[in-house]
């Protein structure tokens, strides 16, 4: 049985018959991380792939750990953000994309998994407000501060609890992240410590909105340090 996250149905979990068997197209076409074409059967709740195409395999067995986990991480940010029987097709072209980003090797894994999260989370439904300070308006202040918990954000004047402060480079990525179209999201970079800035914001972020942890990312880190 597979978890697959397909545009037209959302996340489904589908048997697959004769994967095991050596040589079998189909084992190769649903292995983990790979986006494929299938025609599927449903019987009342039960799906069952009779036929399936690769299109793209995203990792093989010797890609590097740092990569892979951080892919697994993804997945898993799916599996248990989106609801059973809920399509998402902006967010499957997100994640599409992510790997695809992350398979290729060019860019700092860190940026892609802070883009994937944030996004993710604003497509989810817990977009912060990233505009300006929620009290006077201020659009930029060194630093500027982000209350996690009500993704609202307050200039140094006003701000008065214990939020994180955010440099003006973490806050332009993250505004970004949120408000550009999809097409631009990826093209950015910014210097090594903005980026580990940026991701362990996001990261909190969207654990904070959304109450989970996740074992994959706990992996992640645990291979970083
Ligand atoms: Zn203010």
């Amino acid at each position: 049985m597979v978890t697959l996250f397909t545009q037209d149905y959302g996340i489904i979990r589908a048997f697959v018959t004769g994967a095991k068997k050596i040589n079998n197209k189909k084992a190769s076409a649903t292995s983990l991380l790979t986006y494929s074409s299938f025609s599927i059967i449903k019987r009342k709740d039960t799906y069952k792939i009779y036929e399936v195409q690769p299109i793209k395999v995203f990792f093989n067995v010797s890609s590097d750990l740092e990569r892979l986990s951080l892919a697994q991480y993804f997945c898993e940010l799916c599996i248990k953000l989106i609801p059973e029987g809920t399509v998402n097709p902006e967010l499957l072209r997100l994640i599409l994309n992510s790997l695809h980003f992350l398979a290729e090797g060019k860019k700092n894994p860190i940026i892609i998994k802070a883009i994937t999260e944030l996004r993710a989370v604003s497509l989810l439904g817990y977009a912060p407000d990233l505009i300006a300070c929620c009290e006077c308006g201020k659009f930029e202040d060194n630093p500027m501060f982000f209350d996690i918990k009500s993704g609202i954000i307050y200039c140094n004047n006003c701000n008065n609890e214990n939020n994180k402060p955010i440099s003006p480079t973490v806050l332009s990525s993250m505004r970004h992240i949120v408000f550009s179209e999809f097409k631009s999201i990826y093209s950015f970079e910014i210097p090594e410590k903005s980026a580990n800035e940026l991701s362990d914001i996001t990261e909190n972020y969207l654990s904070v909105q959304t109450d989970h942890r996740f074992s994959t990312l706990d992996f992640f880190n645990s291979i970083k340090e």
